[in-house]
């Protein structure tokens, strides 16, 4: 079934007790046996071809863009998190996890997809359209009944091979019914992959509601502290891993070392730092409410947001992104990019550090977010300094 063997080591939590909290798990998963002198941490090994003659064994290491022994304790853990019997399949970046994922849809084959889902996913969905004849649509991914009536074609259209789903959205925070869209999905004959960035597996675990395949940018909350750029793509059917462990293969966007030990570094701490990031955010989006210079907040957590019910229903918790749209449209947006002196103007999300951007500066982001939406990547600092520097520069515009 895999045409490359070699390397891809099923997660091994028999040590462990069955009940075992995921708050638990990003401590203990991914640890070395434990003998007598062991380290309690796995080691990085730098080696890029394995010891080996004759016709290879399936769980041999081989060569280093197959599978390394960095690479599988972060694998594990990652996999025991999400709830599947089957390793993560780290990759180079998230992108590179997204293009394993959209290389299941044949050529000529349908895509459906959120018109807010990261921007490069949208760029790489028309990429296939362009080069492979597939047909992309892109849909409101909070509106149930629409995303099915796109993912069952009818007329010329023959239903969907993928529905890919990202749940809160980036950056418009929409909340999807995920279990309904799995359901409605499969009934239709489509799979359903998720890119569970955003919410990350202590918040959403979407193989419990019906995913065929999850990806992580991993750069962002796994690893958590902006010093890498990594992905990951994860299955539950042995097939459809397979697939991506070969696409991983052929295609070569594989994971150097340090940064796979980096992610199961920063992981240890995802926890506590997803608890913190979500009180902070829930807080401020609860204060920017009342406040006089700004026009609209979305996050989830406030009772009235439109997606409010959904994840109270779905998540364990809100995740820690706000949209922020300032009273005075674009110019006041940029304006407090401009002012913030704690805050960290940049892009990316998911960081220890609070950032924040407006994401229409980007050329290629969907014209239907707001040319004024300030997307906010809440960190792990103390509420209140986080509080004090975004009204001053909130009041300064
Ligand atoms: C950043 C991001 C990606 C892309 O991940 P990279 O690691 O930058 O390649 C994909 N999906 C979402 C939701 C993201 O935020």
């Amino acid at each position: 079934m895999d045409a490359y063997p070699g390397a891809v080591i099923p997660p091994d939590a028999s040590a462990r007790p069955p009940a075992t909290s995921p708050r638990t798990l990003v401590v203990a998963a991914g640890r070395p046996p434990r003998t007598q002198g062991a380290p309690v941490n796995p080691p990085v090994v730098l080696s890029s071809t394995y010891v080996s003659q004759g016709v290879p064994g399936p769980d041999e290491l081989l060569y280093a863009r197959i599978g390394t022994e960095t690479w599988h304790p972060f694998e594990q853990a990652l996999a025991e998190l999400e709830g599947t019997p089957l390793p993560a399949l780290v990759t180079g970046s998230g992108m590179a996890a997204i293009a394993a994922a959209f290389s299941l849809v044949p050529p000529g084959g349908r895509l459906v997809l959120p018109r807010h889902c990261y921007q490069v996913t949208i760029g790489h969905a028309h990429d296939l359209a362009q080069r492979s004849g597939v047909t992309v649509d892109l849909v409101d991914i909070d509106d149930t009944a629409a995303v099915l009536a796109a993912v069952a074609g009818g007329g010329e259209r023959r239903p969907a091979d993928l529905l890919w789903v990202e749940s809160p959205t980036n950056p418009m925070l929409e909340v999807a019914d995920l279990p309904a869209l799995a359901a409605g999905a499969h009934a239709a004959g489509a799979l359903v992959g998720v890119d569970n960035t955003f919410a990350t597996p202590l918040v959403q675990r979407p193989f419990e509601h019906g995913a065929d395949v999850v990806v992580h940018s991993v750069t962002k909350y796994l690893a958590g502290h902006s010093d890498v750029v990594l992905g990951a793509a994860l299955a539950t059917d042995p097939a459809l891993h397979a697939r991506l462990h070969d696409y991983r293969t052929v295609h070569g966007a594989v994971a150097g070392p340090f940064e796979v030990w980096l992610a199961l570094r920063g992981l240890r701490t995802l926890a506590l730092r997803v608890e913190r990031a979500q009180a902070n955010a829930a807080e401020l989006a609860r204060r920017l409410a009342d406040h006089p210079g700004v026009a609209v907040v979305r996050h989830p957590s406030l009772p009235d947001d439109p997606g409010h019910e959904r994840a109270a229903r779905l998540m364990a918790g809100f995740g820690s992104i706000l949209g922020v749209r300032p009273v005075g449209g674009r110019a006041a947006a940029d304006a407090v990019v401009a002012a913030v002196r704690l805050w960290v103007p940049a892009t990316s999300l998911g960081g220890v550090e609070s950032s924040l951007e407006r994401r229409r500066r980007f050329a290629t982001e969907s014209p239907t977010v707001p040319d004024d939406l300030l997307r906010l990547s809440v960190g792990i600092e103390d509420v209140e300094d986080l509080w004090r520097d975004l009204d001053a520069a909130l009041r300064a515009v």
